[in-house]
């Protein structure tokens, strides 16, 4: 398969349509995804990527007075879902692949599993701590920063794995990309560290960058500006939501740690309905779209949380 750098080249400064999926809840079928996604194959994303979903703990009381705590998953199925969407659609899925839940072992195998499944991309990630919990924690032998895993999976494909008598292996081919924070990571304490960290994931490996979503265009331009001054060179492709409720104006920024442009509040505040708040969204979807593409974006990357209409409506008007 092609990595997403070489999609890039290949667009030649066109810029290039993609999506970012996420598993249906645990029970539900894989056909209402890739049905709800079939459409937007009319714009020919040529690749879609497919977060990844670690363990939540859920805390059981039980007879003796103790707690019993039980490991749940609600989203698993990534790599089944990319195979699927590699199958059916003919496109490059790009799996997250994440340090918390795993150890570096199991991470192996993770990567491994892809490698055979012909999956040459891969978003690496940290992760979010697993909740309940506020603070993240890494599994006993995993890592604690996404930088970590960038250095295992480029040592991957040099052929160096984990274990020295693991020799003459065969190297892995995956292009490595990273995420990154226009308005600066929640927990990074200013611009300047969040950047030194950024930079040290391109400097172990990463070959692109994937942007936390924005709602205001500048932030973007602006990071951008600052990674090329940090001497950051590759390509930086800007993560976009279309706002879809009138309720997001409150819990998109504090979820994802991101400013609301007045004009984008004020729009919205204005809506009688969520049908009419996610008209505005879609609008500023596009205006945005616009911008970014004029600017020279080389993807627009559209977060599609599960229902892809707005995306497409947004797609028919830019792409
Ligand atoms: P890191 O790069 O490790 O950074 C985490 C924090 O640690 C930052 O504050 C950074 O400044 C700091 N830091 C980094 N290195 C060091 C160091 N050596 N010493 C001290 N501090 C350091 N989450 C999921 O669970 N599943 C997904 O599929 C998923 N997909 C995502 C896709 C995109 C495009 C983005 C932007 C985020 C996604 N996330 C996903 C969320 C992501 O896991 C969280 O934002 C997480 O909190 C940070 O991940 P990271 O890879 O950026 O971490």
């Amino acid at each position: 398969m092609t990595k997403i750098t070489d999609h890039i080249k290949a667009a030649n400064g066109k810029p290039i349509f993609s999506i970012e999926v996420i598993p249906p809840i645990k029970g539900d079928t894989l056909k209402n995804l890739l049905d709800n996604i079939e459409p937007l194959m009319e714009f020919k994303p040529p690749f879609v990527d497919v977060t990844y979903h670690r363990e939540e703990y859920i805390e059981r009381p039980l007879p003796d007075g103790t707690i019993q705590k039980i490991v749940t998953r609600k989203r698993p199925g990534t790599v089944g879902i990319c195979s699927a969407i590699m199958h059916r659609f003919g496109v490059d899925p790009v799996p997250h692949v994440l340090c918390g839940g795993f150890s570096r072992e199991e991470t192996e195998d993770f990567l491994i599993d892809l490698h055979y499944l012909g999956i040459d991309n891969a978003l690496v990630l940290r992760g979010d701590p697993a909740k309940p919990f506020t603070t993240f924690k890494a599994k006993e032998n995993g890592y604690s920063y996404a930088s970590e895993l960038v250095e295992q999976v480029a040592n991957m494909n040099r052929g160096v794995y984990l274990h020295e008598e693991d020799t003459a292996l065969a190297p892995s081919n995956f292009c490595i990309g990273v995420a990154a924070y226009p308005e600066k990571h929640f927990e990074a304490e200013n611009h300047d560290i969040d950047f030194e960290y950024l930079k040290q994931k391109v400097d172990k490996g990463a070959d692109y960058i994937v942007t936390q979503m924005f709602f205001d265009n500048r932030k973007y331009f602006d990071f951008v500006e600052r990674c090329r001054q940090h001497g950051i060179d590759i390509p930086i492709i800007p993560g976009l939501k279309p706002l879809s409720t009138r309720r997001q104006l409150q819990i998109l920024p504090r979820l994802f740690h991101l400013h609301m442009p007045e004009e984008l509040v004020a729009a919205v505040e204005a809506c009688e309905n969520d049908q009419q708040a996610r008209q505005v969204g879609i609008e500023w979807g596009i205006q945005q779209s616009r911008e970014l593409m004029a600017a020279g974006a080389p993807v627009l990357h559209y977060y599609t949380m599960g229902k892809a209409d707005n995306v497409m409506q947004i797609a028919r008007a830019v792409f």
